[in-house]
């Protein structure tokens, strides 16, 4: 027996019956994200490692445990990217976009990979829809990209998540709350994990984001940041909620949400759902305001978030369905003489730009017709030879069960002038049925 070759584990096959999920969902994002002066950027897949440490953060889960770093020929590391914010900022400070106007607001959509333990909603490649913003420090701005996330949710059809939102405070103010959470957590080292216990020390803020849940329960009565934010950062929060408020956006204060990211500074948020059990995070992001200038760039504020698309799409799909588009007509050929003619009036058709399919090899006009249902083709058109000689075809209307003869130099007119329709079978796809 021949041994096959599988998928690698965490990496998986998008499907043709499940795409259209996708489809819509990137449709969806475009159109959003444009609407609010989004433009796309594509950086690659396969960055310096360097740039990952240097952002992410050494003592993060991401860089610590879940990198696919590898060095390649010539010894130079590299790694496929967990993330997409730091890669952005690269492109942006590499072309130095500060020069143009227009560019300020970015998102990109694709592949990221972290070697995780894959679950239900944690795999090692997955997809994310990411939008980051340069060089705006603006309160509105914070509140314009929630309330943006929020409008792309519901359109595509997701209205029951939660807002969480959080200030993680900046420079100035963080230091003296490190100094009190580490006070804290030396009293409950005994409790911690030992990750936990290494944290306290390197990076205490990342204990508040361990999923263990001795560790939460350690953390009852830890102190929080919200009390120590200063008054820069206390307004900027305030008016952050007050935007949100003004506009009728529901949120929640979460004091304990740090996100696994070390950049993040003020505002930070995310979008939570109680259906995907422990991977409840849909999407979140933050501001960035010093990692511009930390990876070499300007001294530009940021901020963005990134959406998990496969968590998305699980929640899209539970109990409903999305049908991918059918053939608007199935070509059947009675006889080889007709099946030249059969193959020419199929590509006008297309061109025309119906959506056709062939009945390759042809076969009994019953195995066709059994073919055209399963297909879920709206008509089939039937040539035969006799057919043929009288320079017609026959146009079967499956769903009426009717059919009548159309004269073949009239089938596009013919296919172009029914009900209203407009040929064009993707339309199905953005329908959710
Ligand atoms: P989690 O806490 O669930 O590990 P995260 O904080 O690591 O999420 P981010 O780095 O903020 O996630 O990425 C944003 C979104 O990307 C997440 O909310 C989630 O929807 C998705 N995501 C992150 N890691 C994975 C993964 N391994 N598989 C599938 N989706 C993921
Ligand atoms: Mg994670």
């Amino acid at each position: 027996m021949v041994e096959r070759v599988q998928a690698v584990r965490g990496m998986n096959d998008i499907l043709p019956e499940a795409v259209p999920w996708w489809q819509m969902v990137e449709a969806t994002a475009r159109e959003v994200l444009e609407l609010y002066g989004y433009r796309e950027i594509r950086t690659p897949l396969v960055e310096k490692l360097e740039l990952f440490a240097r952002s992410i953060g050494e003592s993060t889960d991401i860089v610590e445990k879940e990198m696919y770093a590898f060095a390649d020929r010539k010894g130079q590391w590299l790694a496929l990217r967990p993330e997409a914010t730091a890669s952005v900022v690269r492109a942006f400070i590499e072309h130095n976009l500060q020069a143009d106007p227009l560019a300020r607001k970015f998102y990109t959509i694709g592949p990221m990979f972290r070697h995780e333990r894959p679950q239900k909603g944690r795999y090692r490649q997955f997809h994310q829809i990411d939008a980051e913003v340069f060089g705006i420090d603006d309160p509105l701005l914070d509140a314009e990209l929630m309330v943006m996330l929020c409008d792309f949710l519901e359109r595509i059809g997701l209205a029951d998540v939660a807002l969480h939102i959080n200030s993680l405070g900046c420079p100035a103010c963080r230091p003296s709350f490190r100094e009190d959470l580490k006070r804290f957590l030396h009293h409950r080292a005994p409790s911690l994990c030992p990750d936990c216990d290494r944290r306290r020390h390197v990076n205490p803020l990342r204990v508040f984001d361990c999923k263990v849940d001795r560790c939460r329960e350690a953390l009852t009565g830890a102190p929080q940041l919200l009390d120590h934010l200063c008054e820069d950062c206390a307004r900027h929060f305030e008016k952050v909620q007050s935007y949100l408020g003004g506009l009728g956006v529901p949120f929640m204060v979460d004091p304990r949400m740090v996100r696994g990211l070390d950049y993040y500074m003020r505002t930070t948020f995310e979008v939570i759902t109680d259906r995907l059990g422990a991977q409840n995070a849909v999407g979140g992001g933050g501001r960035y305001d010093g990692l511009m200038r930390d990876l070499g760039g300007p001294d530009l504020p940021g901020i963005g978030f990134a959406i998990g698309m496969e968590r998305l799409i699980l929640l899209l799909q539970q109990g409903r369905s999305l049908q991918g588009p059918a053939p608007e007509v199935f070509m059947a050929v009675l006889g080889e003489k007709a099946v030249s003619e059969a193959f020419r009036t199929a590509q006008a058709l297309r061109r025309s730009g119906l959506g056709v399919e062939m009945a390759y090899g042809g076969g009994s006009l019953k195995s066709q017709m059994r073919r055209a249902d399963k297909l879920a083709a709206a008509y089939v058109v039937i040539l035969g030879e006799e057919e043929l000689q009288r320079g017609v075809a026959v146009v079967r209307n499956m769903k009426e069960k009717s059919q009548k003869e159309v004269p073949l130099s009239g089938l596009v007119e013919f296919f172009s002038r029914r009900d209203g329709s407009s040929g064009g079978a993707p339309d199905r796809a953005q329908e959710p049925v």
